[in-house]
């Protein structure tokens, strides 16, 4: 097949000029917030005409990501696209990004949405990581126990967030049912890292490879889904620098065009490996919202349209807390209890349905130190969530 060229367009882009988003998730609402402050009109290719980013763009398209000629048809009414989260096909990315400049590129969603693929990336570059193999059959997982020993945590490849497809198994006897329960989907299986915590670090490349990183965040999982992160992470400097090193050196490695973000294990003797990549804004990320010079969203805004990077400089200690589903069981949170305590802004997402594990929106603390924004923080969420 011909393909027509891509569309060359200005650097940077021109106020008025559409940015499109594929997905329409709270990443990419708030994305189009910050975008449209930069005078830009933001278009989301989502599967919902009711999604959160529709409450904040221009014009929502509902297309199938599996048909490449409607999303053909909107790129060629944009002028730069980006994705804001990486379970997008990346035969969609790349049907769009044959029409209009997809930043990052689709090659980079290629590459991190699959932990198999990731994870070789990893090792082929030199980038620390736990220790792994990938597992097509239950045979394989037996000899990968067996090689990494026991416990160790078994991963789909593919479609995996929040915790969700993933088993961890303690004993031989955990093989069969969690493969029962994974399988035959291609898996990897991680040995378990004992870690002393998890932070992770966001950065941002434009088009000429200068790189903007954030402070490092230290994160708190509750059932394997985000619950408090923080910054300062509060490690010895050599460790957070070794982050930043890391984190830059890894967009630059796979060529990023916008935001990614890099989480790492800290293990208990300081070393640091590697855990996940997302080639966009992420949940550890949003205290920059409220904290940094500019976000990590309008980060992404400026990358996507040729925009200079913005200060990472963070202006006061943080902490974000999530809000879940279960924080609307007893009915509507008392969010005037929450935002009575200082330093405490919220940002809801506009979903309808609190269904449990849910992300519904975050509140966020700034604070003289970060003990007293993680300790704010969550007191505002225990006062809002009365149940
Ligand atoms: P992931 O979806 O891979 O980021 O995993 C979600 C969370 O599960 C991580 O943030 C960790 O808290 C935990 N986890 C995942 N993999 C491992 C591992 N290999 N060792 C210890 N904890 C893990």
């Amino acid at each position: 097949m011909v393909r027509p060229p891509v569309r060359e367009v200005s650097v940077p882009l021109p106020p008025g000029a559409t940015l499109g988003v594929i997905g329409g998730g709270q990443l990419g609402a708030m994305f189009a917030m910050a975008a449209k402050r930069l005078g830009y009109r933001v278009e989301a290719i989502g599967d919902s005409a009711d999604c959160p980013a529709a409450h904040h763009c221009d014009r929502v398209h509902v297309v199938s990501f599996a048909d490449a000629a409607a999303l053909a048809r909107v790129a060629a009414g944009l002028d730069a696209v980006t994705f804001e989260f990486e379970n997008v096909p990346v035969e969609a990315a790349r049907a769009m990004a044959a029409v209009v400049p997809c930043r990052p590129a689709p090659d980079v969603l290629f590459t991190t949405q699959d932990r198999a693929r990731e994870k070789a990336f990893l090792v082929r570059h030199g980038f620390a990581c736990a220790p792994h193999r990938i597992v097509r059959s239950v045979e394989d997982l037996r000899a990968a126990a067996v090689a990494l020993g026991l416990p160790a945590v078994l991963k789909t490849a593919a479609f995996g967030y929040d915790g969700k497809g993933q088993r961890r198994l303690e004993s031989e006897s955990d093989i069969d049912p969690a493969w029962a329960a994974l399988g035959p989907a291609e898996c990897v299986l991680e040995g378990w890292v004992d870690f002393d915590c998890e932070i992770s670090v966001v950065a941002a490349r434009g088009g000429t490879g200068d790189v903007a990183v954030f402070e490092p965040s230290r994160n708190v999982h509750a059932r394997h889904i985000l619950d408090v992160s923080s910054a300062p992470a509060n490690l010895p400097a050599v460790v957070l620098d070794e982050a930043r090193t890391t984190a830059s050196r890894i967009l630059a490695a796979l060529d990023v065009v916008g935001v990614t973000c890099v989480e790492f294990f800290v293990t208990r003797a300081g070393t640091l490996l590697v855990n996940e990549i997302a080639p966009r804004p992420h949940n550890s990320g949003h205290l920059t919202i409220a904290a940094c010079a500019t976000s990590q969203f309008e980060q992404q805004a400026r990358a996507l349209s040729g925009l200079p990077l913005g200060s990472t400089r963070q202006l006061a200690p943080a902490a974000m807390a999530n809000l879940l589903g279960e924080c609307w069981a007893g009915g509507e949170p008392d969010w005037s209890a929450a935002l009575a305590v200082p330093g405490v802004s919220l940002m809801l997402y506009g979903k309808s349905d609190p269904r449990p594990g849910r992300k519904m929106g975050h509140l966020t603390a700034l604070a003289p130190t970060v003990e007293e924004a993680i300790a704010n923080v969550t007191r505002a969420r225990s006062l809002a969530c009365r149940s």
